[in-house]
């Protein structure tokens, strides 16, 4: 027979009919001649009860006369894995309309009392230790299936609107904006690194010939496919080995890049904008139940979020269009507000989070795509503004995350872009292929970068990106 999971077994009408769960135990009450086990299969936040009456006693014990019945029902407890075969009936009980009235139990793993995730309300930096246990919580089942959920999402909106997705290199010997923060990936003897005759290191001894590292972003490579494909995304994890212990900064972060042909920044930001809200609506659409979860009981969990905000956020970023302002209006409007920064605000300087807060959470009580920064804060590629000081970039902010989306329209000119390359101190030879896009076919073009973990947090209002992904990376922490 094949098992039912409980996320269907919910949606059927109880008949009668034979069925097959297999999950692992919630709770157990135990009575004089009954027990419901609560049973949780992964499949949905929600249980399905089981039924053991006393006839399923009655039978267990003729068909297992060397079994004691009360140490079966003592192995059935929080965390233990089983298998039942029953009969799908309505329930009496409150809470559920059906229930599985068991006639067969298997028990795969019985209860073991060390098993650390027995008592309810176990805090997130708790489970955090327990990476490798805390999916079977309510939590983390809720956020990994509302990950799961997003990025099928995320493949399904740009494959509706006509883009190819892209694999990038993970392993890439260019640095996309020359900023540093790379993992080095090599093959040489890290305790005999070999020297050339001037004392660097003799990268063409290494593997690849050349100095390699995992990327930052697999925008310079989409650009290329852009030229060729015309609407491209790429999906894929990202490495940033930034030493901010912050709650939104991961050094191992799936990123989200669309890069589009003949889009202006005005294109791009109505995609970016159009592109995270058809998210939200389809994890609102299918994830019903996870949602409700972190709604009611988020607030115990995260400080500074409230009970009953979540989906009335989500909502509000549905029904409202982002705010349109650009660098310098922003600044304006920061440096005449009463409130006081940590960091002061000026022209030229880039906005920390807390202005990008302010923006979006006290200012204008909206997401706010801010655009045209001042170039020299900016990465080379971005598209130079006629004023000569200022790019086409846009950063999407949004509340309690700060910045979630980062793009730009990119230079297709030529000149300008090797100009700006030698500007910011970046060695020309290394960007040939990059600089031979826009020797051949060069085009208008445009794309951004969404991080996959920061619309997590936004979705399940998790305030910590750590608890957003199966297994963080971050400094000092690779454990699991
Ligand atoms: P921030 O200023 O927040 O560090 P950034 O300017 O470095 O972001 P980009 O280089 O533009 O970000 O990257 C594009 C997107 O990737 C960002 O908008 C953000 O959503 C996400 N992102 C960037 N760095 C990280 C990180 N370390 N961990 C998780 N997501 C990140
Ligand atoms: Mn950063």
């Amino acid at each position: 027979m094949k098992r039912t999971k409980i996320a269907e077994l919910i949606g059927h009408a109880p008949e009668n009919q034979k069925v097959l769960v297999q999950g692992w135990v919630k709770s157990h009450r135990e009575y004089p001649d009954v027990s419901f086990v609560a049973l949780n299969d992964g499949s949905t936040i929600k249980t399905m009860q089981i039924v053991l009456d006393a006839n399923f006693k009655a039978e267990y014990e003729a068909a297992h006369p060397d079994q004691d019945y009360k140490e079966l029902m003592k192995s059935i407890n929080t965390g233990a894995a089983i298998s039942v075969v029953g009969h799908l009936v309505p329930s009496e009980g409150k809470g559920q309309t059906s229930e599985v009235k068991a006639t067969g139990l298997k028990v795969f793993s019985p209860f073991n009392p060390d098993f650390p995730l027995q008592k309810k309300g176990a805090t997130l930096e708790f489970l955090r230790e327990k990476m490798h246990l805390r999916p079977r919580s309510n939590t983390f089942g809720a956020v990994f299936r509302i990950r799961s959920a997003a990025a099928f999402a995320i493949h399904k909106f740009f494959t509706e609107k006509g883009f190819f997705y892209v694999h990038t290199p993970i392993i890439t010997g260019s640095d996309t904006e020359g900023a540093g923060e790379l993992f080095h990936v090599t093959t040489l003897p890290l305790n005999n690194i070999p020297k050339t005759a001037d004392g660097e290191v003799d990268y063409e001894q290494d593997f690849f010939g050349k100095s390699a590292h995992l990327t930052v972003s697999g925008q310079l490579n989409g650009e290329t496919f852009a030229m060729a494909l015309g609407d491209i995304y790429t999906f894929g994890p990202t490495f940033r080995a930034e030493n901010s212990n912050t709650s939104r900064h991961l050094a191992e972060f799936w990123m989200v890049e669309p890069e589009m042909a003949f889009y202006d920044i005005e294109m791009n930001q109505d995609l970016a904008e159009e592109f995270i809200k058809y998210v939200i609506q389809y994890v609102m659409d299918h994830c019903a139940d996870d949602l409700e979860f972190f709604d009611e009981f988020g607030h115990t969990l995260n400080q500074g979020v409230g009970k009953r905000e979540l989906k009335a956020r989500l909502n509000f970023v549905l029904k409202h269009k982002f705010k349109r302002i650009t660098y310098t209006e922003a600044v304006e409007i920061l440096q005449s507000a009463s409130k006081k920064f940590e960091y002061p605000v000026k022209w030229g300087s880039d906005l920390q989070s807390e202005h990008e807060r302010y923006l979006v959470e006290d200012h204008f009580k909206k997401p706010v795509i801010v655009t045209d920064y001042p170039k020299d804060i900016k990465a080379f590629y971005m598209k130079l503004n006629d004023d000569g000081k200022t790019v086409r970039g846009m950063d999407v902010l949004f509340p309690g995350i700060g910045e979630i989306i980062g793009g730009s329209q990119r230079e297709e000119d030529y000149d300008k872009l090797v100009k700006r390359i030698h500007e910011m101190g970046l060695p020309e030879e290394e960007y040939w292929w990059y600089l031979d896009t826009r020797r051949f076919g060069s085009a208008p073009h445009s794309g951004f970068g969404l991080g996959f973990a920061r619309l997590l947090m936004f979705l399940t209002g998790m305030t910590n990106i750590r608890d957003v992904i199966p297994f963080p990376r971050y400094p000092r922490n690779a454990e699991f």
